[in-house]
């Protein structure tokens, strides 16, 4: 049986406590649904001198409504109440049905947006037991030198693997996250993931998720988000497919964006898709060539379970199923 390791626990009852806790303990880790930290300790893959829980703060939990029509997501909302919320559903369905797909139904109870954002990358060479990476000699990312996925790669390319990443980054979102020493700061989502595996999000360790700001639709919003997994009942995405376009006047496709994601340590912004789909008629030929175009930007690697020639050979074939799932049944109400 795997045991976790000895750590200190608390569990604050303000943010301002948390902040306090994290400003003065540089190896504390927070914990919100445990979902993917406790199991990482486990395994050794992260530590942590003290967790800090979230669960008893107040307030984070809740989908407010703001005045410019923006929707505001507390960090500690779960997944499961994200993808049943109504006006989410509504509003954002790609986002919903993302959460939707996350994990189990057991996982979506218990995990939670901020934990989902905040999530750790993954590798076939990581998400091992500890014996397993000792036998290897370990790597990069975790006591070891050497990348097993790139030979004499400097970087880790662990893969970002949390599906709500590609779908907030279609959607324009941006995230409040605060600190003791320096109160608080608003990132786009866009810009909050970096290419490096080890820590591929510009979070600092005394900062903390608090809310996730998603802008109002734009008219005619149509969105989608499309997973390719072993069982669609609970893994990690080997592929995943973020699409968002407008459709002002119904028959011609405006700002149109596709996110993919399960490839690399960050999520990858496709890029000239915008200007190919500009002015066009929402057909099955425009599908097919965005299609091309993600296929010509995607280069899998073996950082996850899944053969990489097979993992490209799906992009075109996802990417197709996001843009007719949008046109059908994503439209923002
Ligand atoms: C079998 C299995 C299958 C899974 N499948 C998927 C999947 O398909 N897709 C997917 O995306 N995930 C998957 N997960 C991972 C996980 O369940 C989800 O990502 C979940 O959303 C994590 O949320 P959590 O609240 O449990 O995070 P935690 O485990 O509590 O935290 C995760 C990370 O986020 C940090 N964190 C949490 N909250 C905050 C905050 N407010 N501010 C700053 N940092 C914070 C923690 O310190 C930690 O580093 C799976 C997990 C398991 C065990
Ligand atoms: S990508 Fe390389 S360094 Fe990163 S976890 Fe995998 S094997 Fe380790």
């Amino acid at each position: 049986m795997l045991r976790l390791p000895t750590f200190d626990y608390v569990s604050p009852g303000t943010v301002s406590e948390v902040l306090a806790v994290l400003a003065e303990n540089p190896d504390a880790r927070l914990v919100a649904g445990g979902t993917d930290l406790l199991p990482n300790l486990k395994h050794g893959i992260e530590s942590a001198g003290t967790v800090v829980s979230l669960s008893r703060l107040p307030d984070l939990s809740s989908v407010t409504e703001r005045e410019d029509g923006s929707l505001e997501l507390g960090a500690m909302l779960t997944l499961e109440a994200l993808a049943g919320h109504a006006t989410v559903r509504a509003r954002l369905p790609s986002l919903a049905q993302a959460a939707g797909l996350i994990a189990g139904p057991h996982h979506r109870r218990m995990g939670t947006l901020g934990g989902n954002v905040c999530l750790n990358t993954r590798c076939v060479y990581i998400n091992q037991t500890h014996f397993w990476r000792e036998a290897l000699g370990y790597c990069l990312k975790k006591d070891g030198s050497a990348c097993h996925v790139v030979r004499r790669g400097k970087r880790c390319v662990a893969a970002a693997s949390n599906d709500s990443a590609p779908v907030l980054t279609t959607l324009g979102a941006s995230l409040i996250v605060a600190s003791a020493a320096r109160g608080e700061r608003t990132i786009a989502v866009a810009d909050f993931y970096v290419f490096d595996g080890v820590n591929n999000k510009t979070l600092e360790p005394d900062e903390m998720l608090l809310k996730v700001i998603v802008p109002a639709p734009a008219r005619g919003l149509h969105a989608a988000y499309a997973k390719l997994r072993p069982r669609d009942s609970i893994d990690f995405p080997r592929l995943s497919v973020a699409v968002a376009y407008e459709l002002p006047d119904e028959s011609t496709v405006s700002n149109l964006r596709i996110v993919l994601s399960a490839l690399a340590a960050k999520p990858i912004a496709l890029r000239k898709v915008t200007e190919l789909a500009e002015g066009r008629a929402p057909t099955e030929d425009l599908w097919s060539e965005l299609a091309d175009s993600a296929y010509a930007q995607a280069h899998p690697l073996t950082n996850i379970d899944g053969d990489a020639t097979y993992r490209r050979e799906m992009v075109p074939v996802y990417v197709r199923r996001a843009l007719r799932d949008a046109l059908e049944h994503g439209a923002s109400r």
